[in-house]
């Protein structure tokens, strides 16, 4: 293969001769490929270093200084600096110079937070990096996009996004979406014919671009640019990435920050003026108001959720669901129900044919899985295929009209091609039907959940021949000839009524059923479709079994417990889909197919989803139809695809759902998560994924406010009784920036609780802060803030001028012990601790651990005395701050005990 292709030579010869106006074997020649064995391996090595990887500048790839500075664009944080300055300027260095610490540390301590959260997502973005199929060293293999370079050979299937600009050399019926390049809807038509050079970018037919997706066909492609020499690098940056766009509930808090912010503000400017006015010094009432509002606030909050947030993704690829949206662990947390498909999802998607109807009888197909062992058996006897010309010629049809191969690698046979073409691919190997002397194919009709069936036409003989597989209702009314063996001869109806009982018996223990057929075209009749897809005849019904897979009935035993409805929503037939729903634990008392719930109006359909139905045989427009009307009574909707046609549903589901292994690009793109695994199971593994984040993010948010409740309770009620001043900005900082900021990230990775998939799924309407949450709020808050002014008062001795340091440093080192005893009154918002286990979220006792010794430092070490205005505590001090603390916990695990011994089984948490 020739290596002399600089990155210039050929850049310029592009730029002279477009590949649309250049023969495909000529721009084949020209990049030094070969359209049979793509290039070799090493050669494409050395184009790699030459051109660069097959990337898009990204547009959101955040700089860590960006990161930094939004930790100090905060309306708070200016307060703060202005608190400092004002300070400098009446001298209070120290006090200045700690705030001004505090405000950097603060800074860090987010940005750290932040920066961790957007490593993971940035980690993940590489797991959702798109892959393509090419040809390279004379095989077919799987390979990242971003590794193409000009020369590679790329095959293209319906549903795949094109991952570089590629000039066509072999093309079946291709049909390209390029709305997301030229905003046409309409999809465009491709041929490999020799173009023009002036000819359009939207009618240069040949051509295939980054960016847009296959509607349907297929075709075979040479790259002829990549990365940014692409049109869409070109015109625009786009890239695989993790939607970041804030979640409802962000907006929430942030509306919630923003009300506590102005009513910080107003606060303190009442607070200062009346004590102002009321004989009190200027600048006292200056720091106080200041305190007040940073008391007021939880700054912590924003960087402790984007950081639960985060690293709930990455919990979430552990359940294998990849997040393409951050809202949609939310989403789940909320989900009321969840449609699935049943293919692959909730069965293992490894399909053996098992029993073959034919005119002359039925035949039974030994052997499991794709390992081709395996014979022929009627009526229990095994017998010679090769005097089966009715077997024989139906195993090549499927064969034909089939883009499956096998594969005999270290660990068995591998299928490479979808299970449905591999199981008919192993049935002709099991008749030792060589692949290698299939006909060369003319044309194809490829296959879609809307067509259900598929079409091959090959040149056999001088003559056209179409091969069709597909669905049996489908494909029956298109056939009026039978082949029995010997001879064609008409289906009669009773050749029908056959070909039915048989399907029926099928279906009824579980087998997939697909009907093939073939028929003999004239050759200027083989590109229209509703010709060549008539008058067939038919060659007999394969049935072929996909067994439920092992953890479905278990998962849905769980949605279940859990208030979730399953819908099963299958393009397969009704009596196929039953079965695999009674078995898998799916109560079961109607199934309704596509035509039937085409002819219900919305009210009936709306009272059909009220009972138990499976949905049969329908297409992705029915999908839609259903999503729409749930969301409209007012459930989540999760919605399982993998088909081209699925995004629009994916789309308008609440939670999109797409199979990272069988789905195609264009339902990739349009979901909100990708399954890693294609498994039922693992959305509900994911649904409480979402559920356990969301109790944690309940559960920090009460946790702050009812801290920051405890300060503004104790420094307020000070002033109504006429105290001294009980905390000093730089203390309060402390405690609310530097202490709660590690106890709350600590919260957010508490385990799920136990009966988190044994509860109804919450509101979506529900707010942040509910009655009761607010209650304990206000009473957690009110025992913060007395202990710590008790503990103020009694060390305050109004004829000794200098108590005052002790018991500003003992109220400080009590608010700080006493909300981290709380903290554990956070872990489950209604399970006592022995139910959860003390042990079970070492991170808060971590967190506890070190905060407390953060502020044992802050007591003993000069340097941090100076700055944080403390004097060294005695060991009755501390004993007495723990007598104070312990109770917080002690009342409130009574309070738990007693309704957890109480409350009914199943109950939602307060
Ligand atoms: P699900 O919707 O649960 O994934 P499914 O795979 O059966 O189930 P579709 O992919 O829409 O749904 O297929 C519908 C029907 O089309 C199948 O039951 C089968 O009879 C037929 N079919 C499936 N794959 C092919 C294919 N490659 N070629 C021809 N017909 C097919």
């Amino acid at each position: 293969m020739s290596t002399d292709v600089s990155e210039e030579d050929n850049l310029k010869q592009l730029e002279q001769r477009p590949p649309h106006a250049e023969s495909a074997d000529s721009v084949i020649a020209r990049l030094g490929t070969s359209a049979e064995t793509g290039l070799a391996n090493a050669e494409a090595c050395e184009r790699l270093k030459q051109f660069g990887r097959n990337t898009l500048q990204t547009a959101e790839s955040v700089r860590w200084h960006q990161v930094l500075m939004r930790q100090f664009t905060d309306v708070l944080i200016v307060i703060l600096v202005v608190a400092g300055l004002v300070s400098l300027a009446v001298g209070e260095t120290t006090d200045a110079i700690a705030i001004f610490a505090i405000v950097v540390l603060n800074g860090l301590l987010g940005f750290a937070q932040e920066w961790k959260a957007e490593r993971s997502l940035a980690a993940l973005r590489q797991m959702l990096a798109p892959r393509c199929r090419v040809i390279r060293d004379g095989d077919e293999k799987e390979l990242d996009a971003e590794l193409l370079v000009p020369g590679d050979i790329v095959q293209i299937e319906t549903g795949d996004r094109v991952p570089a600009d590629l000039r066509l050399i072999r093309c079946m019926n291709l049909k390209m979406d390029e709305s997301a390049l030229t905003g046409e809807s309409e999809a465009s038509g491709k041929a490999i014919e020799t173009l023009d050079a002036s000819t359009d970018l939207a009618e240069r037919t040949n051509m295939v671009w980054t960016g847009t997706a296959a509607a349907g066909g297929r075709g075979l492609g040479i790259v002829v640019a990549t990365g940014q020499n692409t049109e869409f690098g070109r015109i625009a940056e786009l890239t695989e990435t993790i939607d970041r766009d804030t979640t409802p509930l962000q907006q929430k808090l942030s509306v919630l920050g923003k009300q506590l912010g102005v009513a910080a503000i107003v606060i303190s400017i009442i607070v200062a003026i009346t004590g102002w006015w009321m004989g009190k010094p200027l600048m006292e009432m200056f720091f106080t108001a200041v305190s007040l509002a940073v008391a007021v606030v939880p700054e912590g909050l924003p960087a402790v959720v984007t950081l639960t947030l985060a690293l709930g993704v990455r919990e979430m690829v552990r359940r294998k669901a990849l997040l393409r949206r951050l809202r949609a662990a939310e989403g789940l947390g909320a989900a009321t129900v969840i449609c699935t498909d049943k293919t692959g999802t909730l069965t293992q998607n490894q399909m053996t044919v098992q029993r073959i109807w034919l005119v002359a009888g039925e035949v039974d197909v030994t052997g499991v899985g794709y390992d081709p062992a395996g014979h022929f058996e009627a009526s229990g006897r095994k017998f010679d295929y090769r005097q089966r010309n009715d077997l024989m010629t139906l195993l090549r049809s499927g064969l034909q009209c089939n883009h499956a191969r096998l594969k005999k690698q270290s660990d068995g046979w591998q299928p490479i091609g979808e299970p449905t073409e591999s199981a008919i691919v192993v049935a002709a190997h099991k008749a030792w039907i060589d692949p290698n002397e299939q006909a060369e194919p003319v044309n194809e009709f490829s296959f879609s959940s809307d067509r259900k069936r598929m079409t091959v036409v090959t040149r056999e003989a001088g003559k056209s021949v179409a091969h069709t597989k597909g669905a049996p209702e489908v494909l029956l009314p298109r056939c009026t000839e039978i082949f029995d063996g010997d001879a064609v001869r008409p289906m009669t109806p009773q050749d029908h009524q056959n070909a039915t009982a048989a399907i029926e018996s099928m279906a009824g223990r579980g087998l997939r059923t697909l009907a093939i057929a073939r028929r003999e075209v004239c050759e200027g009749d083989d590109c229209d479709e509703e010709r060549v897809e008539s008058d067939l005849t038919l060659l007999g019904i394969v049935g072929m079994m996909d067994p439920p897979r092992v953890e479905v009935p278990e998962a849905i035993k769980l949605a279940g417990a859990a208030g979730i409805r399953v819908f099963m929503i299958t393009g397969d037939s009704p009596v196929t889909a039953s079965a695999i729903a009674r078995q898998i634990g799916l109560d079961i008392d109607e199934a309704i197919v596509g035509s039937q719930l085409e002819a219900m109006d919305d009210e009936a359909l709306t009272t059909a989803l009220a009972g138990n139905v499976v949905f049969a045989r329908t297409t992705p427009e029915h999908k839609l139809r259903i999503v729409k009307l749930l969301q409209a009574q007012g459930h989540i909707v999760g919605m399982t695809g993998d088909g081209v046609n699925d995004a629009p549903a994916l789309k308008k589901a609440d939670i999109g759902i797409a199979m990272g292994k069988r789905g195609t690009d264009v339902a990739k793109g349009a979901a909100d998560i990708v399954l890693t695994d294609d498994n039922f199971s693992s959305i509900i593994g994911a649904v409480e994924e979402g559920r356990r984040q969301y109790d944690n993010i309940q559960k920090f948010v009460r946790y702050l406010l009812s801290s920051n409740t405890g300060e503004v309770v104790a420094i307020f009620l000070n002033i109504l009784i006429g105290g001294p001043l009980l905390f000093l900005p730089v203390q309060i900082l402390w405690m609310n920036l530097v202490t709660d900021g590690l106890t709350a990230v600590a919260l957010g990775l508490e385990p799920a609780e136990k009966d988190t998939m044994h509860r109804p799924p919450r509101r979506p309407d529900e707010s942040v802060l509910t009655k009761s949450g607010m209650a304990m709020i206000a009473a957690l808050g009110t025992y913060v803030g007395l202990a710590s002014l008790w503990l103020f008062h009694h060390y305050l001795d109004d004829a000794d001028p200098k108590s005052i340091a002790i018991a500003q440093t003992v109220a400080f080192t009590g608010i700080i012990v006493v909300e981290k005893i709380n903290v554990l009154n956070f872990r489950s918002l209604s399970a006592p601790i022995w139910t959860i286990g003390f042990w079970s979220n070492p991170w808060v006792l971590v967190a506890i651990a070190s905060t407390i010794s953060l502020q044992v430092a802050a007591v003993y070490v000069p340097a941090m005395q100076s700055i944080l205005h403390t004097v060294p505590l005695s060991l009755a001090d501390w004993g007495l701050i723990v007598v104070v603390s312990l109770p917080v916990f002690v009342l409130v695990e009574c309070i738990k005990a007693i309704g957890w011994i109480v409350r009914p089984k199943g109950g939602e948490p307060g």
